[in-house]
């Protein structure tokens, strides 16, 4: 059986159904061949089996500035019914001795809360967000909307321009050595790092030194979505539909089909040729994309190796843990710090900046670090993600995916490693004892089996973020 459209979309993620929604809207006919049950990838809410209405979001809830991105208000994703919720006191890092390290959606209570640590670092902070707030506003985020500039001709543009300049001077540091460069205080070396480094890119890798400073001066930051990360997923799902685009579930590639040079179609697992007209595209990793689903021979060889050199971040896998609960944590730290008790993102356990050359060599040697985990509880902004009354809660930390040296230890020492993670979470927030009415854990290997195309046996899972 052959079928024929303009633009044929492997995966339905975000990416995968934001590319369909555009092709439609420009007049292609599409189709998305989604291996799932479900479209959204990792925009994945699910409901508690055991215990019905509560909701927990498996993989993306964090999701950075999605109001601001062109699609949201291109694709009319509010009149598909999507909300974004931005909380003020967006991120907190309690310490171990109870103070709060915050970010808050106006930077000068930012400002303020980091200067109870450091002065210095406070006024740091002012200046490079000062700077940046121009160099995001006229370079980066026009940047980012238009097709990639070849490395040098971009080297050159920017270097007309002292800001230009300073951009370039800055990024070429790792976000590793930007921090240790421009600030002093442990805690807030660790927490720029942590929130505004490695949950991004390898804060080691020389390139991102200006990530930190972008990310300080970026005006949007974490969001939710009201009703959980699938309720944007099924908003997507609709502009594509809107937009005349059919999305198939079930259904794999065998193979991108290739004739004269060009990618002309896809043969699925069911052996069905699906013809594309105009544009074959993917959303699946690199590996899966070029060495997996497409002929050895019919790959130029330069395109091929570079595929086979494409290494994930050392440091995305996760460990999640999701409670259920019938009263939020409520952390010690909120008796000097009442705000707490409407903070977004909370990170625990990364009281000094140390605990980042740890995490590093336990990922290398695939053993479990000492916890450092953030996470949040959803139904303080959102009600409608657990019953009346109830909430739910979850934490994340960066495990190494190869656990003492086999992925599939993960399935042993899930439980394990779950009530260590609580143990933690419990000395922050002792009500959790009693509050619990449920839980469950998911490993990096879960993820793995959820979402094939993010973790790899040949590698780590990739760390591109919403
Ligand atoms: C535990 C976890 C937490 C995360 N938290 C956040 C967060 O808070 N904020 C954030 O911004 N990002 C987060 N991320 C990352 C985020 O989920 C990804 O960046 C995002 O999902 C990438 O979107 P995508 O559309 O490119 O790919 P995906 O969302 O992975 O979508 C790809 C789609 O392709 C499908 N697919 C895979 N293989 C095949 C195949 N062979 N044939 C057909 N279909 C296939 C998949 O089923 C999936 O639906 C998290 C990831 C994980 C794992």
């Amino acid at each position: 059986m052959t079928s024929t459209y303009d633009a044929i979309i492997l995966g339905a993620g975000h990416n995968g159904l934001i590319l369909q929604a555009y092709l439609g809207k420009a007049g292609m006919k599409t189709i998305a061949l989604e291996r799932r049950a479900v479209a959204g990838g990792g925009l994945s809410t699910i409901e508690d089996s055991r215990l019905p209405g509560f909701l927990h979001n498996t993989h993306a809830f964090f999701l950075r500035a999605i109001t601001a991105m062109p699609w949201y208000a291109d694709l009319a994703l509010e009149r598909n019914g999507t909300q974004l919720i931005e909380p003020e006191l967006n991120v907190a890092l309690i310490t171990g001795d109870g103070r709060a390290l915050e970010w808050w959606t106006d930077i000068g209570k930012t400002i303020d809360s980091f200067a109870a640590f450091s002065l210095r670092d406070a006024a740091t902070l002012r200046r490079w967000h000062d700077e940046f707030v121009p160099i995001v506003a006229q370079m980066l985020a026009p940047e980012a909307r238009s097709p990639p500039l070849p490395p040098e001709e971009r080297r050159a543009l920017l270097s007309r321009t002292s800001a230009g300049r300073r951009l370039l001077t800055v990024s070429a540091l790792s976000p590793l050595e930007f921090v240790e460069q421009e600030f002093e205080h442990p805690t807030i070396k660790a927490g720029l790092l942590f929130f505004n480094g490695l949950r991004e890119v390898d804060l080691r890798l020389p390139g991102f030194g200006h990530h930190i400073a972008v990310l300080l001066a970026s005006p949007a930051k974490a969001q939710m979505a009201r009703g959980g990360s699938a309720a944007l997923a099924r908003a997507l799902e609709a502009a594509v539909r809107e937009a005349g685009g059919e999305i198939r579930l079930n259904t794999e590639p065998e193979r991108i089909v290739v004739e004269g040079g060009r990618a002309v179609g896809i043969e699925t697992r069911d052996g069905e040729l699906i013809r594309a007209k105009h544009v074959v595209a993917s959303s699946l990793n690199p590996h899966q994309t070029f060495l997996d689903l497409l002929d050895e021979d019919l790959l130029p060889r330069e395109m091929r190796e570079r595929a086979q050199r494409f290494r994930y971040n050392l440091l995305a896998p996760l460990f999640a843990m999701h409670l259920n609960l019938s009263e939020p944590p409520r952390y010690s730290a909120s008796a000097d710090h009442p705000e707490l008790a409407r903070a977004f993102m909370v990170i625990l356990g990364l009281d000094h900046v140390d605990r980042f050359a740890d995490i590093v060599r336990h990922h290398e040697a695939g053993t479990i670090p000492p916890t450092v985990m953030w996470g949040a509880c959803p139904t303080l902004f959102d009600a409608s993600q657990a019953p009346a009354r109830r909430h739910t809660a979850f934490m994340w930390e960066k495990l190494p995916y190869r656990v003492h040296g086999d992925a599939e230890n993960w399935d042993r020492l899930r439980d394990e490693h779950a009530r260590a993670m609580f143990k933690l979470w419990q000395a922050h927030a002792p009500n959790l004892a009693d509050a619990i009415l449920g839980s469950f854990a998911r490993t990096p290997l879960d993820t793995e089996r959820d979402l094939p195309n993010k973790p790899s046996r040949r590698q780590h899972h990739r760390a591109s973020r919403l």
